[in-house]
């Protein structure tokens, strides 16, 4: 039994099999073929064998012409490996005696002879390591492994480990195979993170190095609420976490008993309690946890799950299937956000040196009106079919604003002349996730119907920490006393000038932060369905008062770990059950 931590992201815990991406992409759902078919299995193992020995012998006489034939004899070296007579004997073994799959064997070895030499102590035998994992993916390769785009190509109940998975990657996993995942990189605020969350699945993020002990098929736990992955694990600790997996279940069904009594404090406050979503088929858990909406619909992801740009009809169509799964219910629907860790299949021409800071969200929809268009128009013409609000992301500057405005207007005119059903006279609105936009809200708020706080991006551009990198990760919390007092400073303009404003980012789904954010003034809050009954139960058990109390505590604090302390201790004082086991 092996044990590593990383960053928790999604709550609930997975046991089952585990399945390997490597680097390159490559995924081995078949441990073993049946025994008649061993012999097969064994000429194929030959067969790709060959092509990486032709493929490498061509390599090396290419180098040494092209380069010189020192460089060429890092491919001459590789060729002795893959030709080494045990490493053969032992492939030969694997699949002829113990019927493993060509791929199975092949990176079951592979990583194990790469595991000896790293754990050598030289460091020249340590980069050895590299050109043996070099080879398995020639043979990977060779051997027709399910690459990644085969994700949803995963065989049941599988819980993918990998060095990273793109935002992109995690929203294509099926759930219905997938029990969760683990990812070497990956920080708490990535989408890859967000979008575990959407999807349900326990997952584990930023890790650091242990792919390298991990075998195709061993059992594995992932336990998302600590943030921790157990290899192997003895009977004791499976047991333990089975029985915390009945309870966590047990919990869950208790707040669904919540679900369609209102957000209200005890003192008779109510809350607007809206969903996140991400994917349109995300309605119904919104509806079945009783959400008083959507109060963040990431549209981005209708890009990050195909291959082919969407065409104002798909807009459409998606947009029209949410608004009209919750009639008489807000339908916050956010434009393109775009860029940074939110890549689509098709990369960006160019990479960029500061993502975060790039050409994304709202900068590439103003910049980039062919895609921008056909969105806009879709929103006006499903908001026909309910109460849809518009919403533009990262609004930095005012000229951003009223460009995107402006455009909302070019567009609606267009659709009337057009003869096409729309609506134009939907509330518009901008969220709240740069200081930049802080400091100028008593601007900004003169021209907008309500905003929305995302104290993702707040976060990581108040603190200048990547959201999505674990090496910065402690150093990225929305509780942060510098990102308090600009969500206390936006809440008050707002309420100065009457102007409804919610908090959208990961903060609010926090049932401690969630408190301590009614008690700064927020009346509506915005979550991932997944935490929607919890954070229900954290506001039906205490009272304006309390939360007020908290905050004002709070801000006399000067450092984010005394804030999430003296948080949790009230939470235990208060909803105890909702404390993390
Ligand atoms: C945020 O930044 O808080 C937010 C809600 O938007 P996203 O997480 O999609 O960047
Ligand atoms: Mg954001």
């Amino acid at each position: 039994m092996e044990q590593f931590h990383g960053i928790p992201v999604s709550s609930g815990v997975a046991i089952g099999p585990a399945v390997v991406l490597d680097d390159e992409g490559y995924s081995i759902p078949r441990c073993h073929v049946a025994q008649a078919a061993s012999a097969a299995e064994y000429d194929r193992l030959l067969a790709a064998v060959e092509a990486v020995a032709r493929l490498l012998e061509t390599n090396q006489e290419e180098t040494a012409r092209r380069i010189n034939d020192s460089t060429a004899a890092i491919f001459a070296a590789q060729l002795q490996m893959l030709r080494d007579p045990r490493l053969t004997a032992e492939l030969k073994r694997r699949v002829l005696e113990m019927c493993q799959a060509a791929d199975y064997a092949v990176s079951q070895v592979m990583h194990s002879y790469a595991t000896a030499l790293r754990k050598l102590g030289n460091p020249l035998l340590a980069e050895r390591a590299e050109d043996v994992l070099d080879i398995e993916r020639h043979l990977l390769h060779q051997l027709g492994a399910v690459n990644r785009r085969g994700l949803d190509m995963l065989a049941d109940s599988s819980i993918v480990f990998s060095r990273s998975l793109t935002p992109s990657e995690t929203a294509g996993l099926d759930r219905s195979k997938v029990l969760g995942f683990a990812t070497e990189t990956g920080g708490p605020g990535g989408h890859t993170a967000i979008v575990a969350k959407g999807l349900e699945l326990p997952a584990v993020v930023g890790i650091g190095p242990f792919i390298d002990n991990v075998t195709v098929g061993m059992q594995v736990i992932v336990d998302g609420e600590r943030g921790i992955i157990i290899l192997d694990p003895d009977a004791e600790t499976l047991d333990r976490y089975q029985e915390g997996m009945v309870r966590l279940r047990a919990l869950l069904d208790r707040l669904s008993e919540l679900a369609q009594l209102p957000a209200e404090t005890s003192d008779g406050v109510t809350i607007q309690l809206s969903a996140n979503i991400e994917f349109p088929h995300e309605v119904a858990a919104c509806l079945e946890r009783g959400a008083d909406g959507v109060g963040l619909y990431r549209t981005e992801f209708l890009y990050l799950t195909r291959e082919e740009e969407p065409t104002e009809e798909d807009h459409y169509e998606a947009y029209s299937q949410v608004v009209k799964a919750m009639p008489g219910r807000p339908v916050v629907i956010r434009t393109l956000d775009l860029g940074a860790d939110k890549v689509g299949r098709r990369a960006p021409d160019q990479a960029e040196h500061n993502p975060f800071l790039g050409l994304r969200s709202i900068r590439l929809s103003l910049k980039n009106q062919a895609l921008f268009r056909p969105q806009l128009r879709a929103v006006l013409r499903a908001a026909v079919h309910g109460d849809v609000w518009l919403m533009f992301p990262l609004i930095t500057t005012i000229g951003e604003l009223r460009q995107a405005r402006m455009l909302v207007n070019v567009v609606a005119e267009d659709l009337q002349e057009e003869g096409i059903p729309c609506r134009t006279d939907i509330p518009i609105g901008m969220m709240v996730e740069v200081p930049a936009a802080v400091l100028m809200l008593d601007r900004f708020i003169r021209e907008v119907d309500f905003l929305s706080i995302g104290t993702n991006d707040l976060a990581q551009y108040t603190l200048a920490v990547d959201r999505s990198n674990e090496n910065v990760a402690d150093l990225y919390q929305s509780s942060d006393p510098a990102v308090l007092r600009l969500i206390a400073r936006s809440v008050e303009v707002a309420q100065a000038h009457k102007v409804p404003i919610s908090v959208c980012g990961e903060m609010s789904s926090n049932p401690a932060r969630a408190l301590l954010l009614l008690g700064l003034g927020v009346r509506s809050l915005s979550v991932p369905p997944q935490a929607l009954t919890k954070v229900k139960k954290a506001i039906r058990s205490v009272s304006m008062e309390q939360c007020q109390e908290i905050a004002e505590r709070v801000m006399t604090f000067d450092a984010a770990g005394e804030v999430d302390m003296y948080l949790l201790d009230r939470l235990g004082d208060l909803a105890p059950e909702l404390l993390p086991s």
